[in-house]
């Protein structure tokens, strides 16, 4: 017998679960009623890590959680401006892209503006289990932190990506090792006086945020970028390539072979990930310019090395960089790495356990997210955010997300999961592995 029982639980408070929780508030309010979500934080926060002042959302304010769906929803980021006094003059500011906090602000008050979906904090999953009926699976048993049980027919899984470290990095003491998911609350927690040496890993938009934050959160420190690509680039921006971020652009990628999907997200890799926004490569172009009129040097790059090992010595840190083009090799001591190494592409480990306790020899979901599971059913789960290999560059992006919601609600109105066997799954070894 569980602690609750509720006809669908969703788990985590991220933007994709609250697009799912407005949805179902507009669309299906008897189901919302009996709805739950629950988020391991004590609040709403999205990117806590990386809420630097002046950080501003890629996306259109356009593009927030419910508007491409339903454009008069009273969830929409014009209401919530509306709503805090500041619709002016964010309209005077004349831009298409929030700052990263507002977003954030416009989420918790999404959150706080439900009316009939509930919202729990401070309840971290642990485990889920499938629950089976002679044969059929019936629902889902999910094990929280403190040992309660909460059951339910329907599951959804909104937890985000497997934050991802290199290999080489891993066997690391993690007090000198801050992934940009930590980055403020750790270096936050920081003595200011200190003269450290930081090196900060990658060549992205999350490195460079990382690379320009630290020379002011540690006024003393000596940061150094360590990247393997010939130099920064601003990603791709052309309007073009950006519509292949539509959620129309979803049912053409899913329908492509295999081969097609790996090419259009091989060639759309610029668009998003390996890319710095054009404004913050300004902005980290004339710091490195100042460094070097002001004669201090205390910012460098190294381009074009890959580090091929690193281990703890006493205080410090010894990394083994090594220059792919002529192979030569040397040391470079640090006291702090930081990584902007992003996310991992395999499916987070909660998936991946949960698919093996179903007993699933690979991880596929069908185009409505649903998990395929090759049994006789009359439950369902459905994967939020971790579906690029079959559903797109845009599938971790705010970009998708009120019409994913649409979706996954159509496919359980509608009973489709009923008929688990007839659907037809895309598998991705890939995805899977
Ligand atoms: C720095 C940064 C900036 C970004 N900026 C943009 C942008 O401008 N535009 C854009 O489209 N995308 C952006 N992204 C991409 C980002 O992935 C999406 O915006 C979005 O956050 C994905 O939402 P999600 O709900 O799927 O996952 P997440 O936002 O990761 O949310 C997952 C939630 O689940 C909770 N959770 C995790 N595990 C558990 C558990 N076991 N139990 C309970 N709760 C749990 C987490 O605490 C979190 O609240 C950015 C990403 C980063 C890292």
């Amino acid at each position: 017998m569980a602690d609750r029982d509720v006809e669908l639980l969703a788990i985590g408070a991220g933007p994709s679960n609250l697009a799912l929780a407005v949805a179902l508030e507009e669309l299906a309010p008897d189901l919302a009623r009996n709805a739950l979500i629950i988020e391991r934080n004590q609040e709403v926060s999205w990117q806590p890590g990386m809420l630097f002042p002046e950080a501003l959302s890629n996306t259109s304010f356009l593009k927030d959680l419910v508007t491409l769906r339903n454009p008069r929803s009273r969830f929409s980021f014009l209401n919530y401006l509306h709503s805090t006094g500041r619709l002016h003059h964010f309209v005077n500011m004349g831009s298409l892209t929030p700052y990263r906090a507002e977003v954030a602000d416009y989420l918790r008050w999404t959150a706080q503006s439900l009316a009939l979906v509930e919202v729990q904090y401070g309840r971290r999953s642990v485990d889920v289990s499938p629950v089976w009926t002679g044969g059929t699976l019936t629902g889902w048993t999910t094990t929280l932190a403190d040992g309660q049980t909460i059951a339910s027919r329907y599951l959804v899984l909104g937890t985000g990506r497997d934050i991802r470290i290199p290999e080489v990095l891993r066997g690391l003491k993690r007090e000198r090792v801050v992934h940009s998911t930590e980055y403020q609350p750790r270096i936050a927690a920081l003595r200011k006086d200190l003269p450290y040496r930081v090196v900060v890993v990658g060549g992205g938009q999350s490195a460079a945020e990382l690379f320009y934050s630290v020379q002011t959160d540690l006024p003393e420190c000596r940061p150094t970028m360590v990247m393997r690509s010939v130099g920064l680039n601003t990603y791709e921006t052309s309007k073009f390539t950006n519509e292949l971020f539509f959620p129309s652009f979803v049912d053409e990628f899913h329908a492509a072979r295999p081969e097609a999907r790996a090419q259009i997200l091989a060639e759309m890799r610029p668009t998003n990930y390996a890319g710095v926004a054009p404004g913050m490569m300004d902005s980290l172009y004339r710091q490195v310019y100042l460094d070097r009129l002001s004669g201090r040097s205390r910012l460098q790059m190294i381009t074009m090395h890959d580090i091929t090992a690193a281990r703890d010595e006493g205080d410090e840190i010894a990394l083994e960089i090594t220059d792919w083009r002529t192979g030569a090799v040397r040391e470079l001591r640090t006291d702090l790495v930081l990584l902007g190494t992003g996310f991992s592409a395999r499916m987070p480990r909660s998936v991946r356990r949960l698919a093996e306790r179903i007993g699933l020899p690979d991880i596929a979901v069908t185009r409505d997210y649903r998990l395929v599971i090759d049994r006789p059913s009359t439950a369902a789960c459905y994967l939020h955010g971790v579906n690029e290999q079959t559903h797109g560059i845009a599938d971790s992006l705010l970009s998708v997300m009120a019409n994913r919601a649409n979706d996954i609600l159509q496919d359980v109105l509608t009973g489709d999961h009923l008929d688990t066997l007839a659907a037809a799954p895309v598998t991705t070894p890939a995805a899977a592995a």
